[in-house]
């Protein structure tokens, strides 16, 4: 079969747009496609590659494990996942831990959880949910409804109710918003797909003093900022702000589909036997591979490259800045970096990151005006500074064909 990106519009649902050329190996942080052309990967499959591609202990485990035991189902318990539990709860604020699949699912769990408790432990009427203007929880209809982007969530009928939105980093509007019915507040401590948007530390405390304050449950998403993203193993470790719930996936597994949720033994308790479950959640294969990725990202020298690396990222970037006036300002943290357009570049994102793929460099974007970059946490130095060559290459392109369509 000749298989080509023409083939995709033919076979697949249309919800996707990819890129024209279809990757076919990786190895670390470099990528091929059909043609044999080679790129930089900084896009890391949207911060999950957290060791890059083809990690050789990663392999090793997968091997290794893929011979002894793949799936049994919640049915019976497994080695690998209990043993991934104990490490998550030791490395974190957490007691307890729910295994699923994917982001949205963890995050489907967490605010099922939020409700059960809030009716057990006060009443049907504390249902109200907050969430932020801009955030992202995933796609499934609940967690697309809290998320604060309507145009994910309409056009799909009914909505689930009780859901209300605030503006990130405006704790006067939260202030007003939050009361007793409010069971629970889920909040990304740095904002991913809205923009790369970081929380004021001071909005940050506020919020969990009122979460307290109104027996609400403060539940972070770090889907996408956990994993040592930032520079610490979770983000809310670097905000000196502890949650009652914690989601995280995507890096978690290293490029192998997992998610997990944390809490405490007393929120979990509410998930009786029976209440919520998942067929292949915490499976034996997707556990072992997480158990690997979080034992070598949990080591400090790991967690101080991230910051190093950061450096070296915003050192070049600034460079290029300087040059091309593109940027209002480089953002985000650790290994999860945003490049904000200035006001001549709005809406632009997009042909930047086109423009950066034809030279080479596999990037992402965060809306229209965000290029943003998630690679592996162990991206080598060399990688980093031929990456942005590429990166530069592809904003001198764009700047000249502005250029040019100025002049005819
Ligand atoms: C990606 C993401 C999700 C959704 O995760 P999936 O694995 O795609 O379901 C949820 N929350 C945040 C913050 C994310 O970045």
């Amino acid at each position: 079969m000749q298989v080509t990106r023409e083939l995709f519009d033919e076979v697949m649902v249309p919800n996707y747009n990819p890129a024209s050329m279809v990757p076919v190996k990786g190895e670390g942080s470099r990528v091929w496609d059909q043609e044999g052309k080679e790129y930089i990967d900084f896009a890391g499959g949207i911060a999950v590659n957290v060791l890059g591609h083809c990690h050789p202990e990663l392999v090793k485990v997968l091997k290794e494990q893929g011979e002894q035991l793949w799936h049994l189902s919640n049915v019976y318990t497994n080695e690998p996942a209990i043993r991934l539990a104990k490490k998550l709860n030791d490395a974190t604020f957490s007691e307890r831990v729910y295994f699923a699949n994917s982001g949205a699912e963890v995050n489907e769990a967490a605010l099922k959880l939020a409700r059960r408790y809030a009716l057990e432990h006060f009443s049907p009427s504390k249902d109200k949910i907050i969430a932020f203007t801009q955030g992202f929880h995933g796609r499934t209809f609940f967690t697309v409804t809290v998320g604060g982007q309507a145009a994910y969530s309409d056009g799909f009928g009914p909505k689930p109710g009780a859901v209300e939105h605030c503006a990130y980093n405006d704790l006067a509007a939260f202030a007003e918003l939050i009361n007793d019915d409010t069971c629970a507040v889920m909040m990304e401590p740095l904002q991913g797909e809205g923009g790369i948007i970081t929380p004021d530390p001071d909005f940050v405390k506020g919020v969990k003093a009122l979460c307290e304050k109104h027996n609400a449950l403060l539940i972070f998403d770090e889907v996408q900022s956990g994993v040592g993203r930032t520079g610490h193993l979770y983000a809310y470790m670097g905000l000196d702000v502890i949650p009652d719930i914690l989601t995280t996936a995507k890096s978690l597994g290293g490029g192998i589909p997992i998610g997990a949720m944390l809490t405490t033994a007393k929120i979990a308790a509410s998930l009786k036997p029976g209440t919520h479950g998942s067929t292949y959640g915490g499976n034996p294969l997707a556990c072992a591979i997480a158990e690997k990725t979080l034992d070598i990202i949990n080591d400090q020298a790991i967690l101080d490259g991230v910051k190093s690396k950061e450096a070296l990222f915003r050192e070049h970037l600034e460079r290029i800045n300087a040059k091309y006036h593109i940027f209002s300002e480089i953002r985000g943290k650790g290994m999860l970096l945003g490049c904000a357009m200035n006001e001549k570049y709005q809406g632009r994102a997009r042909d930047f990151m086109m423009a950066a793929t034809e030279q080479g460099l596999m990037c992402l974007v965060a809306g229209m005006n965000v290029v943003r970059f998630a690679p592996s946490l162990v991206i080598p130095d060399a990688d980093i500074v031929e990456g942005l060559k590429r990166f530069e290459a592809g904003i001198a392109h764009v700047v000249a064909n502005d250029k040019l369509a100025e002049t005819v």
